[in-house]
Protein backbone atom coordinates (compact mmCIF):
# COMPACT_ATOMS: atom_id res chain seq x y z
CA UNK A 1 0.00 0.00 0.00
CA UNK A 2 1.40 3.65 -1.13
CA UNK A 3 1.29 7.10 0.34
CA UNK A 4 -1.06 8.74 -1.71
CA UNK A 5 0.80 10.98 -4.28
CA UNK A 6 -1.51 14.25 -3.76
CA UNK A 7 -2.91 15.36 -0.53
CA UNK A 8 -6.43 13.49 0.69
CA UNK A 9 -8.33 16.30 2.34
CA UNK A 10 -10.71 15.52 5.07
CA UNK A 11 -13.48 16.25 2.42
CA UNK A 12 -14.21 17.11 -0.66
CA UNK A 13 -16.93 19.36 -2.34
CA UNK A 14 -18.90 17.65 -5.21
CA UNK A 15 -20.29 19.41 -7.70
CA UNK A 16 -23.16 19.24 -10.58
CA UNK A 17 -22.16 18.45 -14.03
CA UNK A 18 -20.73 22.14 -15.91
CA UNK A 19 -22.83 21.63 -18.87
CA UNK A 20 -26.24 21.54 -17.41
CA UNK A 21 -25.47 24.49 -14.80
CA UNK A 22 -24.08 26.31 -17.88
CA UNK A 23 -27.42 25.18 -19.18
CA UNK A 24 -28.56 27.32 -16.30
CA UNK A 25 -27.07 29.88 -16.18
CA UNK A 26 -27.82 30.71 -20.01
CA UNK A 27 -31.70 31.05 -18.50
CA UNK A 28 -30.64 33.12 -15.98
CA UNK A 29 -28.50 35.71 -18.40
CA UNK A 30 -31.80 36.02 -20.47
CA UNK A 31 -34.12 36.76 -17.15
CA UNK A 32 -31.29 39.24 -15.61
CA UNK A 33 -33.03 38.31 -12.32
CA UNK A 34 -30.10 37.74 -10.08
CA UNK A 35 -31.27 37.53 -6.27
CA UNK A 36 -34.39 38.37 -4.39
CA UNK A 37 -36.93 35.07 -4.54
CA UNK A 38 -36.43 34.79 -8.07
CA UNK A 39 -37.68 31.60 -9.75
CA UNK A 40 -34.85 29.28 -9.09
CA UNK A 41 -35.22 30.68 -5.32
CA UNK A 42 -38.52 29.65 -5.28
CA UNK A 43 -38.31 26.82 -6.56
CA UNK A 44 -35.28 25.41 -5.06
CA UNK A 45 -37.49 26.44 -1.96
CA UNK A 46 -40.08 23.96 -2.51
CA UNK A 47 -37.95 21.36 -3.82
CA UNK A 48 -35.71 20.97 -0.75
CA UNK A 49 -38.79 21.06 1.70
CA UNK A 50 -39.87 17.86 -0.57
CA UNK A 51 -36.96 16.67 -1.10
CA UNK A 52 -35.64 16.64 3.14
CA UNK A 53 -39.46 15.92 4.27
CA UNK A 54 -39.80 19.43 5.77
CA UNK A 55 -42.68 22.19 5.81
CA UNK A 56 -40.97 25.07 5.32
CA UNK A 57 -37.52 26.08 3.89
CA UNK A 58 -36.18 29.62 4.07
CA UNK A 59 -32.92 29.68 1.95
CA UNK A 60 -29.74 31.99 3.10
CA UNK A 61 -26.54 33.04 2.02
CA UNK A 62 -24.98 30.76 4.69
CA UNK A 63 -25.25 28.98 7.69
CA UNK A 64 -24.33 31.94 10.22
CA UNK A 65 -26.49 33.99 9.02
CA UNK A 66 -29.17 31.47 8.92
CA UNK A 67 -27.83 31.08 12.74
CA UNK A 68 -28.46 34.37 13.41
CA UNK A 69 -31.27 35.26 12.08
CA UNK A 70 -33.25 31.94 13.65
CA UNK A 71 -32.39 33.35 17.21
CA UNK A 72 -33.63 37.51 15.54
CA UNK A 73 -36.86 35.78 14.56
CA UNK A 74 -37.52 34.57 18.06
CA UNK A 75 -36.57 37.60 19.97
CA UNK A 76 -33.94 35.29 21.98
CA UNK A 77 -32.59 37.46 24.76
CA UNK A 78 -30.35 36.69 28.07
CA UNK A 79 -28.73 33.56 28.38
CA UNK A 80 -29.11 30.62 26.35
CA UNK A 81 -27.62 26.71 27.07
CA UNK A 82 -25.61 25.75 24.68
CA UNK A 83 -22.61 22.76 23.46
CA UNK A 84 -19.08 23.83 23.54
CA UNK A 85 -18.55 20.73 21.10
CA UNK A 86 -19.10 22.38 17.87
CA UNK A 87 -17.65 24.59 15.33
CA UNK A 88 -17.41 28.20 16.43
CA UNK A 89 -20.24 29.53 14.42
CA UNK A 90 -22.93 27.89 16.86
CA UNK A 91 -21.84 29.97 19.94
CA UNK A 92 -20.84 33.12 17.79
CA UNK A 93 -24.36 33.63 16.34
CA UNK A 94 -25.35 33.62 20.49
CA UNK A 95 -22.34 36.13 20.40
CA UNK A 96 -24.06 38.41 17.62
CA UNK A 97 -27.44 38.70 19.44
CA UNK A 98 -25.70 39.56 22.35
CA UNK A 99 -26.60 36.65 24.21
CA UNK A 100 -24.62 34.96 26.90
CA UNK A 101 -23.63 31.17 25.69
CA UNK A 102 -23.95 29.19 28.38
CA UNK A 103 -22.03 25.86 27.76
CA UNK A 104 -23.28 22.57 29.10
CA UNK A 105 -20.93 19.30 29.11
CA UNK A 106 -22.52 16.63 25.95
CA UNK A 107 -22.50 12.76 26.13
CA UNK A 108 -19.68 10.60 25.82
CA UNK A 109 -20.57 8.26 22.65
CA UNK A 110 -21.74 11.08 20.07
CA UNK A 111 -20.79 14.42 21.86
CA UNK A 112 -24.44 16.08 21.86
CA UNK A 113 -25.85 18.03 24.40
CA UNK A 114 -26.50 16.00 27.21
CA UNK A 115 -30.20 16.99 28.31
CA UNK A 116 -28.98 15.50 32.15
CA UNK A 117 -26.74 18.34 32.73
CA UNK A 118 -29.02 20.95 31.30
CA UNK A 119 -31.41 21.07 33.81
CA UNK A 120 -28.81 21.97 36.54
CA UNK A 121 -27.68 25.02 34.20
CA UNK A 122 -31.39 26.75 34.02
CA UNK A 123 -31.53 30.15 35.90
CA UNK A 124 -34.15 33.03 35.49
CA UNK A 125 -32.39 34.60 32.74
CA UNK A 126 -32.43 31.18 30.52
CA UNK A 127 -34.52 31.72 27.44
CA UNK A 128 -33.59 28.96 24.91
CA UNK A 129 -31.05 25.85 24.23
CA UNK A 130 -29.27 25.56 21.26
CA UNK A 131 -28.22 21.66 20.58
CA UNK A 132 -25.80 21.08 17.39
CA UNK A 133 -26.54 17.05 16.09
CA UNK A 134 -23.07 16.84 15.85
CA UNK A 135 -21.31 15.00 12.95
CA UNK A 136 -25.25 14.43 11.74
CA UNK A 137 -26.05 12.11 14.90
CA UNK A 138 -29.19 12.92 16.19
CA UNK A 139 -29.57 14.68 19.83
CA UNK A 140 -31.77 13.26 22.51
CA UNK A 141 -34.18 15.61 20.89
CA UNK A 142 -37.58 14.15 23.01
CA UNK A 143 -35.76 14.87 26.53
CA UNK A 144 -34.93 18.19 24.76
CA UNK A 145 -38.01 18.96 24.28
CA UNK A 146 -39.23 17.75 27.42
CA UNK A 147 -36.95 20.24 29.20
CA UNK A 148 -37.97 22.77 26.96
CA UNK A 149 -41.20 22.47 27.56
CA UNK A 150 -41.35 22.32 31.56
CA UNK A 151 -39.19 25.15 31.83
CA UNK A 152 -40.39 27.45 28.95
CA UNK A 153 -38.00 27.66 26.63
CA UNK A 154 -37.40 27.89 23.09
CA UNK A 155 -35.44 25.03 21.37
CA UNK A 156 -33.07 25.79 18.15
CA UNK A 157 -31.28 23.70 16.34
CA UNK A 158 -28.04 23.90 15.07
CA UNK A 159 -28.47 20.97 11.96
CA UNK A 160 -25.48 22.37 10.05
CA UNK A 161 -24.97 18.61 10.01
CA UNK A 162 -27.70 16.74 9.55
CA UNK A 163 -28.36 17.26 5.78
CA UNK A 164 -31.21 14.71 5.23
CA UNK A 165 -30.63 12.41 8.23
CA UNK A 166 -34.11 10.76 9.35
CA UNK A 167 -34.81 9.23 12.62
CA UNK A 168 -37.57 6.35 12.73
CA UNK A 169 -37.90 7.63 9.10
CA UNK A 170 -38.76 11.30 9.46
CA UNK A 171 -36.51 13.92 9.36
CA UNK A 172 -34.76 15.05 12.09
CA UNK A 173 -34.65 18.51 10.57
CA UNK A 174 -38.87 18.75 11.74
CA UNK A 175 -37.34 18.88 15.63
CA UNK A 176 -37.85 22.11 17.95
CA UNK A 177 -38.97 25.48 16.81
CA UNK A 178 -36.20 25.99 14.28
CA UNK A 179 -33.52 24.44 12.51
CA UNK A 180 -30.49 25.76 10.29
CA UNK A 181 -28.50 23.75 7.98
CA UNK A 182 -25.68 25.23 6.11
CA UNK A 183 -24.59 24.09 2.34
CA UNK A 184 -20.98 25.33 2.97
CA UNK A 185 -18.67 23.77 0.54
CA UNK A 186 -17.49 21.44 2.99
CA UNK A 187 -20.88 19.84 4.16
CA UNK A 188 -22.69 16.69 2.83
CA UNK A 189 -24.56 19.21 0.46
CA UNK A 190 -23.27 22.26 -0.89
CA UNK A 191 -24.27 25.36 -2.78
CA UNK A 192 -21.04 26.49 -2.14
CA UNK A 193 -22.35 28.66 0.65
CA UNK A 194 -25.41 28.65 1.94
CA UNK A 195 -27.90 27.58 4.22
CA UNK A 196 -31.34 27.53 5.39
CA UNK A 197 -33.74 27.57 8.28
CA UNK A 198 -36.49 24.96 8.50
CA UNK A 199 -39.76 26.10 9.91
CA UNK A 200 -43.19 24.33 10.80
CA UNK A 201 -45.81 27.02 9.88
CA UNK A 202 -46.21 29.47 7.10
CA UNK A 203 -46.58 32.57 9.55
CA UNK A 204 -42.90 31.45 10.94
CA UNK A 205 -42.02 31.61 7.12
CA UNK A 206 -42.77 35.05 6.38
CA UNK A 207 -40.73 36.21 9.05
CA UNK A 208 -38.02 34.75 8.35
CA UNK A 209 -38.28 35.77 4.78
CA UNK A 210 -38.99 39.58 6.04
CA UNK A 211 -35.56 39.02 8.38
CA UNK A 212 -33.41 38.20 5.77
CA UNK A 213 -34.16 40.94 3.58
CA UNK A 214 -33.65 44.00 5.91
CA UNK A 215 -37.11 43.59 7.33
CA UNK A 216 -39.03 44.12 4.53
CA UNK A 217 -42.65 43.29 4.06
CA UNK A 218 -43.30 44.77 1.58
CA UNK A 219 -42.11 47.85 -0.46
CA UNK A 220 -43.12 50.61 2.21
CA UNK A 221 -43.22 48.45 5.15
CA UNK A 222 -39.92 47.40 7.72
CA UNK A 223 -40.79 45.12 9.97
CA UNK A 224 -37.70 44.45 12.12
CA UNK A 225 -34.05 44.90 11.70
CA UNK A 226 -33.69 43.19 9.58
CA UNK A 227 -30.40 42.25 7.62
CA UNK A 228 -28.84 40.82 4.25
CA UNK A 229 -28.96 37.16 4.64
CA UNK A 230 -30.58 36.39 1.06
CA UNK A 231 -29.76 33.39 -1.31
CA UNK A 232 -28.82 34.61 -4.84
CA UNK A 233 -30.19 32.89 -8.16
CA UNK A 234 -26.87 31.50 -9.05
CA UNK A 235 -26.85 29.45 -6.07
CA UNK A 236 -30.11 28.25 -6.27
CA UNK A 237 -29.88 27.13 -9.29
CA UNK A 238 -26.11 25.42 -8.70
CA UNK A 239 -28.42 23.88 -5.57
CA UNK A 240 -31.91 22.37 -8.08
CA UNK A 241 -28.70 20.32 -9.29
CA UNK A 242 -26.87 19.47 -6.46
CA UNK A 243 -30.06 18.19 -5.27
CA UNK A 244 -30.68 15.54 -8.28
CA UNK A 245 -27.46 13.49 -7.13
CA UNK A 246 -27.97 14.35 -3.73
CA UNK A 247 -28.90 10.62 -2.41
CA UNK A 248 -26.75 9.01 -4.97
CA UNK A 249 -23.98 11.25 -3.35
CA UNK A 250 -25.19 10.20 0.16
CA UNK A 251 -25.19 6.30 -0.82
CA UNK A 252 -21.42 6.23 -2.01
CA UNK A 253 -20.64 8.17 0.80
CA UNK A 254 -22.04 5.46 3.16
CA UNK A 255 -19.65 2.76 1.30
CA UNK A 256 -16.75 4.47 2.51
CA UNK A 257 -18.46 4.90 5.64
CA UNK A 258 -18.41 1.12 5.97
CA UNK A 259 -15.38 0.23 4.64
CA UNK A 260 -14.04 2.20 7.74
CA UNK A 261 -16.05 0.98 10.26
CA UNK A 262 -15.80 -2.50 9.01
CA UNK A 263 -11.50 -1.79 9.35
CA UNK A 264 -11.29 -0.26 12.33
CA UNK A 265 -14.17 -2.04 14.61
CA UNK A 266 -10.85 -4.19 16.72
CA UNK A 267 -8.53 -2.04 16.68
CA UNK A 268 -7.52 -1.54 20.63
CA UNK A 269 -7.90 1.92 21.84
CA UNK A 270 -9.54 2.89 18.43
CA UNK A 271 -13.66 4.50 18.62
CA UNK A 272 -15.88 5.04 16.38
CA UNK A 273 -19.47 6.41 16.81
CA UNK A 274 -22.16 3.42 16.07
CA UNK A 275 -25.25 4.64 13.80
CA UNK A 276 -28.48 3.45 15.73
CA UNK A 277 -30.38 0.97 13.79
CA UNK A 278 -33.23 3.57 13.35
CA UNK A 279 -31.22 6.46 11.70
CA UNK A 280 -31.00 7.09 7.99
CA UNK A 281 -26.87 9.12 8.27
CA UNK A 282 -25.30 11.23 5.79
CA UNK A 283 -22.59 9.72 6.58
CA UNK A 284 -20.73 13.46 6.25
CA UNK A 285 -17.71 12.88 8.78
CA UNK A 286 -16.28 10.21 10.02
CA UNK A 287 -14.99 10.54 13.32
CA UNK A 288 -12.38 8.01 15.29
CA UNK A 289 -11.33 8.92 19.02
CA UNK A 290 -8.01 8.09 19.94
CA UNK A 291 -8.09 6.27 23.27
CA UNK A 292 -5.40 5.99 26.16
CA UNK A 293 -5.00 2.07 25.15
CA UNK A 294 -3.94 3.10 21.69
CA UNK A 295 0.01 2.82 21.05
CA UNK A 296 0.47 6.83 20.15
CA UNK A 297 -1.49 10.09 21.07
CA UNK A 298 -3.54 11.50 19.18
CA UNK A 299 -1.81 14.14 17.84
CA UNK A 300 1.35 11.85 17.08
CA UNK A 301 -1.35 10.31 14.91
CA UNK A 302 -2.21 13.65 13.27
CA UNK A 303 1.55 14.17 12.51
CA UNK A 304 1.88 11.06 11.03
CA UNK A 305 -0.81 10.89 9.02
CA UNK A 306 -0.30 14.31 7.53
CA UNK A 307 3.34 13.23 6.76
CA UNK A 308 1.65 10.56 4.83
CA UNK A 309 -0.41 13.04 2.87
CA UNK A 310 -3.69 12.64 5.05
CA UNK A 311 -4.86 15.69 6.40
CA UNK A 312 -7.04 14.70 9.25
CA UNK A 313 -8.33 17.23 10.98
CA UNK A 314 -9.26 18.10 14.89
CA UNK A 315 -13.16 18.66 14.68
CA UNK A 316 -14.01 20.06 17.60
CA UNK A 317 -10.72 21.19 19.08
CA UNK A 318 -9.93 23.43 20.79
CA UNK A 319 -13.45 23.40 22.10
CA UNK A 320 -15.43 26.89 21.54
CA UNK A 321 -14.95 27.53 25.32
CA UNK A 322 -11.23 27.85 25.13
CA UNK A 323 -11.49 30.51 22.42
CA UNK A 324 -10.70 34.21 23.99
CA UNK A 325 -13.96 35.80 23.28
CA UNK A 326 -15.57 33.31 25.43
CA UNK A 327 -12.98 31.43 27.83
CA UNK A 328 -13.30 33.71 31.18
CA UNK A 329 -16.82 32.85 30.96
CA UNK A 330 -18.06 30.73 34.27
CA UNK A 331 -19.70 28.29 32.08
CA UNK A 332 -16.74 27.65 30.27
CA UNK A 333 -14.34 26.30 32.87
CA UNK A 334 -13.07 22.42 32.15
CA UNK A 335 -14.63 21.38 35.32
CA UNK A 336 -17.62 21.97 33.57
CA UNK A 337 -17.29 19.94 30.84
CA UNK A 338 -15.33 17.25 31.30
CA UNK A 339 -16.63 14.81 28.65
CA UNK A 340 -16.30 17.87 25.81
CA UNK A 341 -12.87 17.99 26.96
CA UNK A 342 -11.82 14.61 26.79
CA UNK A 343 -13.42 14.08 23.47
CA UNK A 344 -11.83 17.62 22.08
CA UNK A 345 -8.81 15.91 22.93
CA UNK A 346 -9.26 12.42 21.71
CA UNK A 347 -10.82 12.96 18.58
CA UNK A 348 -9.67 12.77 14.99
CA UNK A 349 -11.75 13.12 11.84
CA UNK A 350 -10.79 10.91 8.79
CA UNK A 351 -11.41 11.68 5.22
CA UNK A 352 -14.84 11.03 3.77
CA UNK A 353 -16.29 12.09 0.33
CA UNK A 354 -18.38 9.84 -2.01
CA UNK A 355 -15.74 9.25 -4.61
CA UNK A 356 -12.60 8.59 -1.87
CA UNK A 357 -10.94 5.67 -3.03
CA UNK A 358 -11.38 1.94 -1.40
CA UNK A 359 -7.85 1.83 -1.72
CA UNK A 360 -7.07 5.24 0.16
CA UNK A 361 -9.22 4.28 3.17
CA UNK A 362 -7.48 0.91 3.53
CA UNK A 363 -4.41 2.90 3.02
CA UNK A 364 -5.35 4.83 6.26
CA UNK A 365 -6.90 2.00 7.84
CA UNK A 366 -3.64 -0.16 7.74
CA UNK A 367 -2.00 3.08 9.38
CA UNK A 368 -3.67 2.98 12.03
CA UNK A 369 -3.92 -1.14 13.09
CA UNK A 370 0.05 -1.17 12.55
CA UNK A 371 0.25 1.91 14.30
CA UNK A 372 2.53 3.56 11.51
CA UNK A 373 5.05 0.91 11.27
CA UNK A 374 4.81 0.05 7.81
C1 LIG B 1 -20.50 24.78 9.03
C2 LIG B 1 -21.16 25.02 10.34
C3 LIG B 1 -21.79 26.23 10.63
C4 LIG B 1 -21.66 27.44 9.77
O1 LIG B 1 -22.20 27.33 8.52
P1 LIG B 1 -21.69 28.29 7.35
O2 LIG B 1 -22.61 27.94 6.22
O3 LIG B 1 -20.25 27.92 7.08
O4 LIG B 1 -21.84 29.69 7.81
C5 LIG B 1 -22.47 26.34 11.84
N1 LIG B 1 -22.51 25.33 12.71
C6 LIG B 1 -21.91 24.15 12.47
C7 LIG B 1 -22.02 23.06 13.48
C8 LIG B 1 -21.19 23.96 11.28
O5 LIG B 1 -20.54 22.81 11.07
Amino acid sequence: MQKPKFPIFVTRPSLPDLNEFHDQLKILWDSKWLTNNGAFHQRFERELAEFLGVKYVSLFSNGTLALITALQSLRITGDVITTPYSFVATTHALNWNGIRPIFCDVDPIYGNICPKSIESLITPKTTAIVPVHVYGNPADNSELQRIADTYGLKLIYDAAHAFNVRENGKSILNYGDLSILSFHATKAFNTIEGGAIICHDSKTKSRLDFLKNFGFADEVTVVAPGINAKMNELQAAYGLLQLKSAESEIEKRSRVHQLYADALKNIKGIRTIPIPSNVEHNFSYFPIFIEPEYALSRDKVYEEFRKRNIIVRRYFYPLISEFPPYRALPSASPDNLPTATNLAQSVLNLPIYPDLSQETVEYICHQLATAFNS
